[in-house]
C-alpha cells in the first residue's frame, strides 16, 4: 500500500517555495521596522492554555481542535492558533517585568480539524503580531496599519477591504449580548440548531453564522456599534483617526464578530472577493483580558493573524509571473577531463555568489543544453576537449544568444557579469 499524507495536510513544494519566501520576508521585513521581534514557541500546548484563552464555545474549542492523552495522561493540544501560546510564553518568561511594551511576531505551522477545501486546510501556516502592554487606540491603529502596509509590500491591497469594528467592553458588552437575546429569542425557532444553543451560552455568536436563514436575521439584529460605552466609543473614534491620518482605506463593519471569545473593543478583518468563500486573509483584534485570564497580571493587547496559503493564492493571481527559481550559469562540459575542471570551476563561481548548475554524469552536450534552458540558465559555459586545450571556457549568453571564449583565468574575476 502507497504511504499517504493526512487529509487537510499538503506540501509546499520547491515550485512554489519562492513565493513564500517572498511573502515571509516581506512581513519579517516590515513588522521589524514597526519594532516587532520574532517569537519561536511550541506547536504543542497543554489543552488548557488553548480552551482558557479560546472560550470553550467557539467552533475551534468545541469541534477543531487536535486533541490527545499523552503518556502521563495530560491532554495536550496541536496549536490551532497563535495567541494563545504567546500568552502562555510571555507570562512564563516574566516578559511584562523585561519592559511595559511588548512586540512579538510569529510564523508557523496551525492544526485546526475542519472540513477541507480551496484555502481552507487542517494543517496551514499563519503569520501574526501580538503587541502586548499598551491599551491606547494609537497601539491598535499601529497594528493595523502596519498589517496594511505588509499588503502594499506584497502588492495584493488592489483585491482587498479592510474592515473594522468595536466588540465593547465589559462594561457595555454584557448589556448588549441582553439586547440580543431579546431581539433574537422571538425567532428562535427559525435560527438553525447551533444558534438556538448559541442563543443560550453566547448570542453574539448567532451573528457570525453562515446558514442563510440566521443571516437574515440577523441582519436586522441591534448593533454593538450603537450600544457602546463611552470610553468604548471614544477608543473607536480613536483608531478611525490614526487610519485616516495616514491614508489607510477601510469600512466599517458592525457585523465583525471573530471566532474567539478574547477579543474586546477594537476588531478587524481583512478580506478578498478572490478566494471564493475563503475570503478571510488576515483578522485580529484587542485582546485586553486574556493575559490576566491565563495568570499573568491585568495587561492590555492586541494581534493578528494572517494565513499564509490565502495570501500566496491570492498572490498567484496578482503577479503570475516572476517566481521561478533561476540559474546564474550552467556548465556543460564534454569527456572526463573537462568534468574535473568543471568541478572547482563551479566552486569558485557560486563562492563569488554566481548560482551554477551542471550536470553529474556524462550526458550529450545537447542534453546538458536541455538542461540549462529547463533551469532558466542565463549563461552556459560549454567545455570541451578543444576548450580545454586552449585554455578557454565558451561563454553563451543564453538569452542574446551570443558566444565569446574566455580564458579559465579570467572567468572568476568576471563573476559579477553573470549575475543579473
Ligand atoms: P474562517 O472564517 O475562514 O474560518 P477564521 O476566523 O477561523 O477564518 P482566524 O482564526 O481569524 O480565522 O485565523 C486568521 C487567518 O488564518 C484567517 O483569516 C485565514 O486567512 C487563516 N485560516 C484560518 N483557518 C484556516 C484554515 N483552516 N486553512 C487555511 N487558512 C486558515
Ligand atoms: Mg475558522
Amino acid at each position: 500500500m502507497k504511504i499517504k499524507s493526512i487529509r487537510g495536510f499538503h506540501d509546499i513544494l520547491p515550485e512554489s517555495i519562492k513565493r513564500w519566501h517572498f511573502v515571509e520576508d516581506a512581513a519579517k521585513r516590515i513588522f521589524e521596522l514597526y519594532g516587532f521581534s520574532e517569537i519561536r514557541i511550541p506547536v504543542l500546548e497543554f489543552t488548557d492554555v488553548f480552551s482558557r484563552s479560546l472560550g470553550t464555545t467557539t467552533d475551534i474549542v468545541e469541534k477543531e481542535m487536535y486533541t490527545f492523552t499523552d503518556r502521563d495522561g495530560s491532554s495536550l493540544t496541536l496549536r490551532p492558533e497563535g495567541t494563545a501560546g504567546i500568552v502562555r510564553a510571555y507570562i512564563e518568561n516574566s516578559m511584562h517585568a523585561k519592559s511595559s511594551i511588548t512586540k512579538l511576531y510569529y510564523t508557523g505551522m496551525m492544526f485546526r480539524h475542519e472540513r477541507p477545501q480551496k484555502g481552507r486546510f487542517r494543517g496551514f501556516y499563519q503569520i501574526g503580531a501580538e503587541l502586548i502592554g499598551p491599551q491606547e487606540p494609537s497601539s491598535d491603529a499601529e497594528l493595523v496599519v502596519m498589517l496594511w502596509r505588509f499588503f502594499e509590500e506584497i502588492e495584493l491591497t488592489p483585491f482587498l477591504v479592510l474592515e473594522i469594528s468595536s466588540l465593547g467592553d465589559q462594561n457595555c458588552r454584557p448589556q448588549y449580548k441582553e439586547k440580543l437575546v431579546q431581539y433574537f429569542a422571538p425567532q428562535k425557532e427559525e435560527l438553525c440548531e447551533d444558534c438556538q444553543r448559541r442563543l443560550q451560552v453566547n448570542p453574539l455568536r448567532i451573528l457570525d453564522c453562515k446558514q442563510k436563514r440566521c443571516k437574515e436575521i440577523a441582519a436586522n439584529a441591534p448593533s454593538m456599534l450603537d450600544n457602546l460605552c463611552e470610553e468604548c466609543e471614544t477608543h473607536f473614534n480613536y483608531v478611525k483617526e490614526n487610519l485616516l491620518s495616514v491614508g489607510i482605506p477601510f469600512t466599517i463593519n458592525p457585523k465583525i464578530v471573530r471566532g474567539l471569545d478574547y477579543y474586546t473593543r477594537t476588531v478587524f478583518e481583512i478580506t478578498t472577493d478572490k478566494l471564493g468563500s475563503q475570503n478571510a486573509v488576515a483578522a485580529g483584534g484587542r485582546y485586553d483580558g486574556l493575559v490576566e485570564e491565563l495568570g499573568g497580571p491585568a495587561t492590555a493587547a492586541v494581534g493578528f493573524a494572517m494565513g499564509m496559503e490565502r495570501i500566496v493564492l491570492l498572490q498567484e493571481i496578482a503577479l503570475p509571473e516572476g517566481f521561478q527559481k533561476k540559474v546564474d550559469v550552467f556548465i556543460a562540459y564534454l569527456g572526463e577531463e573537462a568534468k574535473k575542471a568543471a568541478f572547482p570551476l563551479a566552486f569558485n563561481l557560486r563562492k563569488k555568489g554566481v548560482s551554477v548548475e551542471t550536470d553529474y554524469g556524462s550526458k550529450s552536450l545537447k542534453s546538458q543544453m536541455k538542461r540549462a534552458d529547463k533551469l532558466g540558465a542565463n549563461f552556459t559555459f560549454i567545455i570541451g576537449e578543444e576548450e580545454l586545450k586552449q585554455g578557454v571556457v565558451k561563454v553563451r549568453d543564453m538569452k542574446e544568444s551570443k558566444e565569446e571564449d574566455i580564458k579559465f583565468e579570467d572567468i572568476i574575476n568576471l563573476s559579477e557579469t553573470f549575475q543579473p
